[in-house]
């Protein structure tokens, strides 16, 4: 075999690491084919093992989690500084501003996840003639039990069909083909880590770096496997193989942004039914427990993808989270982009500019968990000298034990909701899931629980603002 392929078949997927992007897949006369594994995450298999060919770029090269690609910030630097006005932040990468906002016209923002600002912008590179199609993930057309898959758009109406976030596992080894064979100026909306490979990739493949002429980037917080939308169907009373449509992002009129419902389609008894619930309601959605998170996210270091040409994100503040119909958080790096929002400000969208800190603030919980947590989850590693892909983080063991504690018991119960849906699958009994996972969830509630005396300080200061306010 391959000697490249070998090596990342034996390091970044034997060890859990794929995030399933298909980057090597989609290279010419790859031996790979990406296929959904038994936890619901795409990963790729070697379809001829006979294959020694060297491919014309090395897979090791572009795939955003092996040994060596932690390179957000240098490709960064080699595509955004030479911008006019641009700026470094840790945390952002480069940019030239953050806003918050939302879309005014049309329907983006109700038909969007949070401020409808991802298609919007999409939909301008369009209208400008910037781009012939967008690349993006959409409702999957064939009968493959497949939810979604990534397509290209090159309308405005095809394009508003895939609005909303997509919380389930994709891979663009297809797409990036047909990029290949078919002539064209296109965008690719997509997380980080997928933005990074392709740029990776870009900075080898002549034609793709030609013809994807821009990154719109999603802020992540982590990628979820299959079992998470069937896992919501399943509550509300569609079996996993009857579940056929999710949106992850109902919006729900009377309730803070943050606190969004799912909506899903399937058969139930016999019947088709559509049936929507508060997303918190449900078991398997608090995103701090990361119950059916790919392990990868647990090694990723890039929020706010750092080498988009523009990221978009919800503007998780107080300030904004009380709006139901959502708010986006916006870093610009690219100066077409940012002509693009100065030209449309107060007529077709609302924007107000952000300080880096309040960025920050908007994905604070993240941030901790993927660089605080992260030099823990490093250090693990090494201490048990195992495989892992090197960070831009380094390895550390100075946090207090109960952080220490925390991020343990996330990775914990994010490994054992793989088993324990799979249990539930076998007997098929949603019952068995919660079962398994409750004595878990209360063991990681108890330890996440505020202190005795952080209670009663707490208590206290609120009657003293009682007195005060009487
Ligand atoms: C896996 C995942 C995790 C996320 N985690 C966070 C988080 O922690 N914090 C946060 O603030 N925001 C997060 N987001 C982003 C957020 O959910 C919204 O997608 C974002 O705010 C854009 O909303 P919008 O209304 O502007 O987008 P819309 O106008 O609805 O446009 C969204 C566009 O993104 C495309 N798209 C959706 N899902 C995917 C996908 N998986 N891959 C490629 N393209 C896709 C759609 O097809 C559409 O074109 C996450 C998104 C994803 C997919």
């Amino acid at each position: 075999m391959n000697g490249k392929i070998k090596e990342l078949m034996d390091t970044v997927v034997k060890n859990d690491y794929c995030i399933g992007c298909g980057l090597c897949a989609s290279l010419t006369d790859s031996p790979l084919t990406m296929m959904l594994n038994e936890d619901g995450k795409y990963q790729p298999y070697l379809s001829d093992n006979n294959h020694n060919k060297d491919l014309e770029i090395s897979v090791l090269s572009i795939c955003p989690f092996a040994k060596n690609n932690n390179k957000e910030t240098e490709i960064g630097k080699k595509i955004f500084e030479e911008e006019n006005n641009v700026e470094f932040d840790e945390y952002a990468g480069y940019y030239i501003k953050n806003y918050a906002g939302y879309v005014k016209e049309e329907e983006f923002r109700s038909k969007g996840s949070s401020g409808g600002m991802g298609n919007w912008i999409a939909t301008q590179l369009l209208k400008n003639d910037l781009v012939d199609g967008i690349i993006h993930v959409k409702s999957s057309p064939d009968d493959n039990n497949l939810l979604f898959d990534f397509q290209i758009s090159d309308t405005v109406d095809e394009l508003l069909k895939g609005a909303k976030s997509k919380y389930y596992p994709v891979e663009m080894s297809k797409v990036l083909q047909f990029v290949k064979e078919n002539e064209g100026r296109y965008a690719l909306i997509g997380i980080p880590c997928y933005i990074k490979g392709v740029r990776l990739l870009a900075e080898q493949d002549k034609i793709i770096n030609e013809r994807i002429k821009f990154f719109i980037g999603l802020v992540c917080g982590h990628l979820k496997s299959d079992m998470f939308a069937k896992s919501m169907g399943w509550q509300l009373g569609i079996e996993p193989d009857k579940l056929n449509g999710i949106d992850f992002r109902k919006k729900l009129d009377d309730r803070a942004a943050n606190n969004y419902g799912v909506e899903v389609k399937g058969e139930k008894d016999g019947k088709e039914v559509v049936l929507i619930s508060p997303t918190k309601e449900l078991y398997t959605t608090n995103w701090g427990q990361g119950m059916f998170k790919y392990n990868a996210c647990e090694f990723c270091d890039d929020v706010l993808a750092e080498t988009a040409d523009v990221t978009v994100g919800d503007a998780w503040l107080p300030e904004y989270s009380k709006d139901s119909m959502g708010t986006n958080v916006i870093v610009v790096r690219n100066a077409i982009i940012q002509q693009i929002f100065e030209d449309n400000m107060g007529d077709a969208i609302h924007i107000e500019e952000l300080s880096s800190e309040k960025v920050y603030q908007s994905q604070a919980g993240g941030f901790r968990h993927r660089r605080d947590g992260l030099s823990y989850r490093l250090y693990l590693k090494d201490q048990n000298k195992e495989w892992r892909p090197n960070k831009r983080v380094e390895p550390s063991n100075k946090h207090s034990s109960k952080r220490k504690r925390i991020y343990e018991k996330r990775t914990f119960l994010s490994q054992e909701s793989f088993k324990a849906y799979k249990l539930a699958e076998k007997n098929r009994d949603f019952d068995e899931f919660i079962n398994y996972m409750d004595p878990l969830i209360k063991n990681y509630n108890k330890m996440n629980a505020p202190s005795i005396a952080r209670r009663v300080l707490r208590k206290v200061k609120r009657a003293a603002k009682k007195l005060i306010e009487s």
